[in-house]
């Protein structure tokens, strides 16, 4: 290696100290780089390190380091050693097309979230096909099989202009004229430069397993105007069996995709005519969204929310006084007019405005707080056409809003409380699986933030405590939190272990000044509240796709929207399927008739697709003893069972889930 020799001609032996993140430091000889800094603590430290983190860049793991530094060697559970192993997969992915492709220009080539893409020219009449990935990903593995070693090189801003040009890589020359001379790197794995900032694993052979994914168009620089590239999406892992996984689990995606499940199961539906993104809630999913809604009620009622309604549009100058006019007037939808001249109303982006009218609308006491409005209250912003999706993204959408008005000194009161109400949903709803993320101001930047600093203070304090108190370990995120207030934001995971962002408390400083909020302390004095918004559902339309997603459709009993389906075995015993049916219905039970003229067998499979919780089987035998044959979801016979039994079985299992017992 050209350090040790340096050091052997020179005989010197500097020494720098290296600070680990637990803040233990050791002494390396200058020059020394990550790898043999992993390889010094243990050789399975070194053999899963992909990166190092140097004094809070991310670097290459041959790259040295020849002062003093902060270091972290990233591994692939880090997101920037993933990202390294990515990009570099992007690199290899590349270098296997130019072999393949002779003549291919490149555009751009990240990692992203979930492996990687580039963007490639590949020339006049030649095309990139699904049939060509697995040519692609044969010369990906010879490559990696070479083990080339990936080196970074300075490069003059010239130099790099004319290497590429002389390889005709126009998108590449044009990028590198943008780029700053004596900041410009190249990375070489055998015959194939890029121009590239890395960071990059030490060789190709890191890279263990390969999948091409997809092909796409994109626009050079998404430019519609600009040449039309194909992007080519891949992903690679350390190991097969995660690539195994990886691959299984978007096929279990793509069959628990909500909009292919909301439509089998007639839940929702869109209409062109009334407009992209504005979900028509169908009898079935509407009776589930009226369920959730029904539970949440209750918990709050338990929590001492009230209940409040206000209107779908509010005049303009509340939302001008609010600050969100200023934040959605131009870019959402515009002003509704009225014969009066001059007058405006906005559909309303947000609940918040309204509600704080509502606190304005008597003179508050200290006695009074926390004031908590709850409200289902429905919203409306235009998203870009681009982005609309399912239920996920929408321009109409109703939120589990409550705006908390309390004193300082109360937020983490409140915060507890909430948390209980986010932990008792996602308990009912299996979620099992939940992050926390505490978002706080930037300490090195307080000018940013609305609010005194005795107010942050406290706040900041009262969050972290609240989450210490529950025994939740949440991240911490400096500088991430609104310039109105810091936040908590839950994150769960679904049964595919798919992160979704669901229930956020926020606290705010910002309204209660614009609305100048009050209340008379015991001081008798005026105070300003501080104001809380949460959305443990955050809204039902996301809601209800994430459940569909993590339940694969198949809803827990008290929520699902047909509980129980009364098959008859022929028609002469619809009379008792229909009169079992009107039994079940008076206790509340969500019950239907399958009388059409089929098979019992094609009508158990057909209701077993609809997810259906119990198959009720009626014949002759069960007419006769007033009973029912019951069948369970998953094809558990269970046998029969007076009706009356059967009925109070069910209902009990649903009232008990629909009362959870709260501790406040
Ligand atoms: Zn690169
Ligand atoms: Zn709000």
């Amino acid at each position: 290696m050209q350090f040790e020799k340096k050091l052997e001609e020179n005989d010197i032996h500097a020494m720098i100290k290296i600070t680990f993140p637990d803040n233990s430091v050791r002494e390396y000889e200058e020059g020394i780089t990550g790898l043999q800094i992993a390889e010094s603590i243990s050789s399975r430290l070194a053999q899963e390190v992909l990166a190092a983190s140097v004094n809070g860049e991310t670097w290459d793991l041959t790259r040295p380091i020849s002062e003093d530094a902060a270091i972290q060697l990233l591994k692939w559970e880090d997101t920037e050693g993933k990202h390294a192993y990515w990009h570099s997969s992007a690199h290899l992915m590349a270098e296997a097309l130019q072999a393949l492709y002779p003549g291919i220009k490149f555009g751009i080539g990240p990692a992203i979230e979930n492996g990687f893409y580039y963007d490639v020219d590949p020339g006049e009449g030649v095309s990139i096909k699904e049939s060509d990935f697995l040519a692609i990903e044969k010369k990906m593995m010879e490559l990696i099989a070479a083990k080339e070693e990936i080196r970074r090189k300075n490069i003059s801003k010239a130099d790099a202009i004319k290497m590429f040009s002389d390889r005709n890589e126009n998108y590449k020359v044009e990028l590198i004229s943008e780029l700053e001379d004596g900041t410009i790197t190249t990375y070489t794995q055998g015959d194939f430069t890029d121009l590239c900032r890395g960071p990059h694993l030490p060789n190709t052979s890191y890279i263990k397993s390969v999948k091409v994914l997809s092909v796409a168009g994109a626009y050079w620089r998404g430019d519609e105007k600009r040449p039309q590239l194909t992007r080519l999406y891949g992903i690679t892992f350390p190991k097969k069996k995660m690539l195994d996984e990886y691959l299984e689990m978007i096929e279990e995606a793509k069959k628990r995709d909500h909009r292919k499940i909301g439509k089998e199961l007639e839940l929702f539906t869109f209409s062109q005519v009334v407009g992209a993104g504005l979900p028509l809630w169908l009898p079935k999913g509407t009776q589930l969204r009226l369920k959730l809604e029904e539970f949440l009620k209750k918990i709050q009622q338990q929590f001492e929310y009230e209940q409040v309604i206000t209107p779908h549009i509010g005049g303009k100058q509340l939302y001008v006084t609010s600050g969100h006019y200023a934040k959605y007037g131009k870019d959402s939808f515009q002003p509704i007019r009225t014969p009066e001249e001059d007058e405006e109303f906005l559909l309303k982006p947000m609940n918040c405005p309204h509600h704080c009218e509502i606190y304005k609308a008597f003179p508050r006491s200290y006695k009074d707080l926390p004031l908590r409005l709850a409200e289902f209250g429905t919203v409306y912003r235009y998203e870009q056409s681009g982005e609309l999706h399912g239920l996920t993204r929408v321009r109409g959408f109703t939120q589990d809003d409550a705006h908390i008005f309390c004193m300082p000194e109360q937020v983490k009161d409140e915060f507890l409380k909430v948390m209980d109400i986010i932990f008792i949903i996602f308990k009912a709803l299996d979620f099992k699986d939940f992050e926390a993320q505490i978002s706080l101001r930037d300490p090195e930047n307080k000018e940013k933030y609305i609010g005194t600093d005795e107010n942050w203070d406290k706040a900041e304090r009262a969050i972290l405590e609240a989450c210490e108190e529950k025994g939740m370990k949440a991240r911490v995120e400096l500088g991430e939190a609104a310039f109105y207030g810091p936040k908590l934001d839950f994150m769960v995971k679904d049964a595919l272990g798919r992160r979704w962002q669901l229930g956020t408390i926020q606290v705010d400083y910002n309204l209660p000044d614009r609305f100048e909020l009050e209340y008379t302390g015991a001081d008798n004095q005026k105070h300003r509240p501080v104001m809380i918004h949460r959305a443990p559902f955050g809204s039902m339309e996301r809601f209800v796709a994430v459940l569909i997603e993590h339940t694969a459709g198949k809803f827990p009993l008290w929520l699902t929207p047909t509980q129980v389906v009364i098959l008859p075995v022929s028609e002469k015993f619809n009379d008792y399927a229909y009169s079992v049916a009107r039994t079940l219905k008076m206790q509340d039970i969500r019950a239907e008739v399958d009388d059409r003229n089929e098979k019992v067998g094609r009508k158990i499979r057909d209701n077993e697709l609809r997810r259906t919780p119990y198959l009720l089987i009626v014949g002759e035998k069960e007419a006769e003893n007033e009973e029912v044959s019951v069948r369970k979801q998953g094809g558990i016979d269970q046998g029969s069972e007076k009706l009356t039994t059967f009925a109070h079985r069910i209902k009990q299992e649903v009232d008990e889930m629909m009362n959870p017992q709260v501790n406040i």
